[in-house]
Order: structure tokens, then sequence, then C-alpha cells
């Protein structure tokens, strides 16, 4: 390839994209970002105010590492930036002792040696009576390593540890095409084209536009946030910590009480049912068919909040068939990495995954059993 514009260009800096810059340039790499908005903008997968950070991670043990590796990092961009970004409280996984939240965040800890501990029903409804109606054989997971993390803050202080450390940025920039080329890579851009040796493509729930064989489905979800109806103390994120819990009929609640002047956050987990949407058509509307059956479990469940949301948002998830990540270079191509398919769960990774894609994109020894989130295993 002829002269290049840098060695290595990130196209996409939302969660992934801005942390795999961060790490780049931190290791003096020549490289160049690309975004479409503005970094920390709320039409991605990446805003809302908050996620949930796990270390005992239900998904798969494997993960255990990156969200050890993603921890420290996140203090590391706290210090860089002097930003408050990540909050450990302590989480609770409650379910059936049989059901993946459970078991799966057992599965996690014990394969990690990591310090959490059971509560009885009983235990759960003492200690934290936020938590209504809980089956006598229903029981929790207290990850003392769970609390909550700042998407947008997180995301425009990666961006600019990025910018300190030499990497130059693009805001406001589409990228059309990438085309692999003999010795390196083209992005394509309405202004020009750049060169470059190779791209980090993490264009979120976009990543199926640019690289068309990944198996990506974007689906839409809604955001929603809850009045504490009369002891808003009790709804604070200190005595409502972060959750997950699986009820009898088998769906999925998350949340966490009120941090940043903002209340009590509750979801729905990822519905299977949801159907697969072109990101550019995205409904951003929210009505109350969005947060209906949410309503009722919230009258239920959490009877302490008022069943109507105060707050509304809409966001999309990027799903992978087997709901774990697509980190890699799809073919063993030198000239591509990718980051998506974050399946619900990879803000609080984050800056592990951008650890990684630096050290991928740099041929470095990575600090992860890499076949869980190698894109290869769909393209075998
Ligand atoms: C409702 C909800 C709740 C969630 N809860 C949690 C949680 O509790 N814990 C957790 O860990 N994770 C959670 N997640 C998942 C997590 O937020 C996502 O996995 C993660 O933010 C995805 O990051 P990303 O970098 O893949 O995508 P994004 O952050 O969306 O980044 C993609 C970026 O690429 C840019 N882009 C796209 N196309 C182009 C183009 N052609 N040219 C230039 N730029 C482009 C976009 O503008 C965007 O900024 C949740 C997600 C949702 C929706």
């Amino acid at each position: 390839m002829p002269s290049v514009d840098a060695d290595i260009a990130v196209v996409g800096l939302g969660a992934m994209g801005a942390c795999a810059l961060w790490r780049l340039a931190a290791r003096g790499t020549d490289v160049i970002g690309f975004e479409r908005f503005d970094p920390g903008h709320p039409w991605g997968s990446t805003h809302g105010s908050t996620r949930l950070f796990r270390t005992a991670c239900k998904e798969h043990p494997a993960l255990v590492p990156l969200a050890q590796t993603s921890l420290g990092l996140w203090r590391k961009l706290e210090e860089a930036s002097a930003r408050p970004l990540l909050d450990i409280t302590g989480g609770l996984m409650i379910g059936a002792p049989d059901t993946p939240v459970v078991a799966g965040t057992l599965a996690a800890a014990a394969t990690y040696d990591l310090p959490v501990r059971t509560l009885a029903a009983a235990e759960v409804t003492d200690r934290f009576p936020q938590h209504a109606h809980l089956p006598d054989h229903h029981m929790a997971v207290w990850d003392p390593l769970s609390g909550v993390v700042r998407p947008e803050a997180g995301v425009r202080a990666a961006v600019s540890a990025a910018q300190e450390a030499g990497a130059t940025v693009y805001p406001r920039t589409d990228v059309s095409g990438i085309d692999l080329v003999a010795g390196g890579v083209l992005i394509r851009t309405a202004a020009r084209d750049f060169r470059v040796r190779q791209a980090v493509v993490t264009t979120g729930p976009w990543l199926g536009k640019l690289v068309p064989e990944l198996p990506l489905e974007p689906v839409r979800t809604p955001m929603t946030w809850f009045d504490a109806r009369d002891d808003p103390a009790s709804f604070e994120l200190k005595r409502f910590p972060v959750f997950i819990r699986t009820l009898p009929d088998g769906t999925g609640i998350w949340g966490h009480g009120a941090v940043d002047g903002h209340p009590s956050k509750v979801g729905l987990s990822d519905d299977p049912s949801l159907p697969v949407i072109d990101p550019d058509q995205c409904d951003r509307a929210i009505s109350p068919a969005d947060y209906r059956l949410l309503s009722e479990i919230v009258t239920a469940a959490l009877p302490g909040l008022h069943p109507h949301p105060v707050r509304t948002t809409t966001c999309m998830i990027t799903r992978s068939p087997d709901g774990q990540f697509q980190v890699g270079r799809p073919h063993h191509d030198p000239r591509l990495v990718v980051g998506g398919g974050g399946s619900g769960h990879a803000f609080k990774h984050a800056t592990g995954i951008g650890e990684l894609l630096a050290r991928i994109a740099c041929d470095e020894a990575p600090f992860l059993e890499l076949d869980v989130v190698d894109p290869n295993r769909f393209l075998r």
C-alpha cells in the first residue's frame, strides 16, 4: 500500500470503539477514529446514564478475567478523566437455584474463587425489603464486586484520553464503506477516503452494515425509570443496589436504585421474541405498550415504586447467536478486527474489550480465552 493516513483506524466510537482507541493510543500506536455522531450520543447502544457492572458473570465463566481487567481500566480512566465512572456497591442475582442468573453466577464465581455469598429468600426480603413476593425456594447470590458504570461519561472519557495520548478523532463522520485492499484498508467517507494498514470496526448495532457476514441481530429496547412511592431513601442506590431477578414465571428484570439525580431504573431482560430491526429505522418513540408488562411486574415485585415510568428512552441491543460477543479477526485477516455483538451485557467490559481489541490489532498476547468471543466461531 502507498503512504497511509494512519496505521490503524477505529470505526465507531461507542463503548467498544472509544475504549479501543484509548488503549491503542496509550501504546503510542498511530491511530485515528471515526464516529458518525458526537462521542457519548444517545442513538446507539451506549446511553441512558447507567449500566450494571458485575464481576461474577452469569453469561460465561470465561468473562470473569474480562470483568476484572475492565474494573482496573475503569479505575484508570476515572483517574485520567477525574470523573467517577464506576460505583461498586455489591449486587443481587435473584431467582430459583437452577436459573441461569443464580446458577451461572455461582459457576463463574466458583471458577475464579470469587467472594460471593448466597442468601435465602427470607434473608433477601429482610435485608432488601424493596424486593417483594420472593417464593421460599428462591435465593440470591450477592456479588460484592457489582455496581453501576456510566456509559456516556465513559465513552467521552475514553475518547478524551485517546486524544490526549495522540489519537486523531473525526466526529460527525459517517463511514460508508470499508474496502480491504492490497496491504491495507480504504475507509470511505463523504469528504475523502482514508488509507490505513488495518481497521478496527466497532459500529455496534450497525456492525452488520459494514461487515455483513457476521451474524448479528439488532433489536430495539426501551429503558425506564421509576419514582419511589413514599420512601425515596430506601430506593437510593446504596440501599437498593443493582440486581437481576428471575421471577417465578421465568420473566427476567434488572435494575438499581437512584443515582446521579435519576430515580430507580428497572428493565425487562432481553426478550427473545423482540423483532430484529434495521438500526437506521429504530422507532425512538416510547408508547405505553413498551412498558405495560414491566409496570405490572413493578407493581407486584417492587411495590415501593410507582409503576408508571417517569423517564423513558429507547436503546438497541445487538445479539449474537450464542449471546457472547464477537471480538477478533474475521477469517484471521490481518487487515480487519471487529468488536460487537454485545448481546446486552458488554458495556461493563468495554474497557477490557478495548484492551483486547488493541492487543489483537497489535499482535500481542490476549489476557482472555479468545475462543468464546472469536467471530470465526460463526464463520467456519
Ligand atoms: C437497555 C439496555 C441495557 C443494557 N444493560 C447493560 C448492562 O446493564 N450492563 C452491560 O454491561 N451492558 C448492558 N447493555 C449492553 C451494552 O450497553 C452494549 O453491549 C454496549 O454499549 C455496546 O457497545 P458498542 O460499542 O458495541 O455499540 P455502540 O456503543 O452503539 O457503538 C457503536 C458506535 O458506532 C457508531 N457508528 C455506527 N455506524 C457508523 C459508521 N458507519 N460510521 C461511523 N460511526 C458509526 C455509532 O454512532 C456508535 O457510536 C445494555 C444495552 C441496552 C440497550
